[in-house]
């Protein structure tokens, strides 16, 4: 265990079941979501997880916070085994991480008042109704709502609005851990800047550790301390965010950095383009997995994977090409 880590996932597989396929018979593979992640979460950082749609990204985050069982691999929260507890133990251990959606409506009740949502979660924990609703209104207050707005339905607030009730209910119960899961990809660019302002003010104020998972660099850049990059289930570059943004090593860091404006001019090495689509995460490429689209592949990688390995002092990145550094 890294004593520095609040979260700690070792080995962390996440397959989703063969299916039989609707035309032309046949079973289709498991889908491979997450496969072989390593990743340790420090305590009060917020660690920016980004890549492609469908790179597994959100499967991780689910995972994290036990919303998904893990296929094979172990997750750790402050020092427990977190897929070994069942029951009360991990009812009372669930209160110290929570997860902000990207469309947190989907999981409202429509006909329950905001107070009784955001308020929901304590109900679990056996929190008696008078205190329920006293937290709820104060932390609706806390994510910049008014105390009044407990007493009206989801319908009556704006897609910022609703973001925020989704971060109040994560907050209700005090949590140390939160997983924001594109947590403003689906709101106007205007109303994006505040929820971000506002998720980093509470990160400050709460002392929260952050998993932020995004598919947008620039979003990313301003909100972590360090930054992973995954694709196809695994993890192929981590770093602080001044190195991952000034001296990406991984080509697919590189392509995606060339991809964003802002970010063009700060990396040296970002001129790769990213050409074609994510492969299917049931029949992964063999090797690296990131060889159908990288331009620099070379016979062996079609072959070996290559490890996740330091090429610095703590940055990471699993590429053959690469030089390593013996950390030893
Ligand atoms: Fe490209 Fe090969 Fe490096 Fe994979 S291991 S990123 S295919 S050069």
């Amino acid at each position: 265990m890294n004593s520095a880590a609040l979260v700690e996932a070792s080995g962390l597989v996440k397959h989703f079941g063969a299916r039989r396929r609707l035309f032309g018979g046949g079973v289709a593979p498991p889908v491979r979501a997450v496969d072989g992640v390593d990743l340790a979460i420090r305590r009060g950082e917020t660690l920016g997880l980004v890549g492609e749609s469908g790179c597994g990204k959100s499967t991780v985050g689910r995972l994290l916070v036990r919303l998904l069982e893990p296929s094979a691999g172990s997750i750790r929260f402050d020092g427990h085994a977190l897929d070994a507890l069942d029951g009360e133990a991990l009812r009372r251990l669930r209160r110290r991480f929570q997860i902000v959606f990207q469309d947190p409506v989907g999981s409202f009740n429509p006909r329950m008042r905001v107070g009784d949502i955001v308020g929901e979660p304590l109900r679990h924990l056996g929190v008696a109704r008078s205190e329920r609703r006293d937290r709820a209104r104060e932390a609706l207050l806390r994510v910049g709502l008014a105390a009044e707005h407990a007493l009206r339905y989801p319908h009556q607030f704006s897609g910022g609005q609703r973001q925020r009730i989704g971060i109040a209910r994560a907050l209700v119960v005090q949590p140390e851990f939160l997983v924001c899961d594109e947590p403003v990809s689906a709101l106007d660019v205007s109303i994006q800047a505040q929820i971000v302002n506002l998720l980093m003010d509470l990160r400050r104020d709460l002392g929260l550790t952050l998993l932020f998972i995004s598919h947008d660099l620039r979003v990313v850049r301003h909100v972590a301390d360090r930054v992973a990059v995954m694709y196809l289930g695994r993890i192929v570059e981590i770093a602080d965010k001044a190195t991952l943004f000034r001296a990406p090593a991984h080509p697919y860091t590189r392509a995606l950095l060339a991809a964003v404006p802002s970010a063009r001019r700060i990396g040296r090495h970002t001129r790769i383009g990213l050409v074609g689509e994510i492969p299917s995460a049931s029949a992964p490429p063999s090797g690296c997995r990131f060889r159908t689209r990288c331009p620099l592949a070379e016979p062996r990688c079609a072959t070996d994977t290559p490890a996740l390995l330091p090429v610095a002092p703590a940055h990471e990145t699993a590429c053959h090409l690469v030089p390593k550094v013996d950390e030893t």
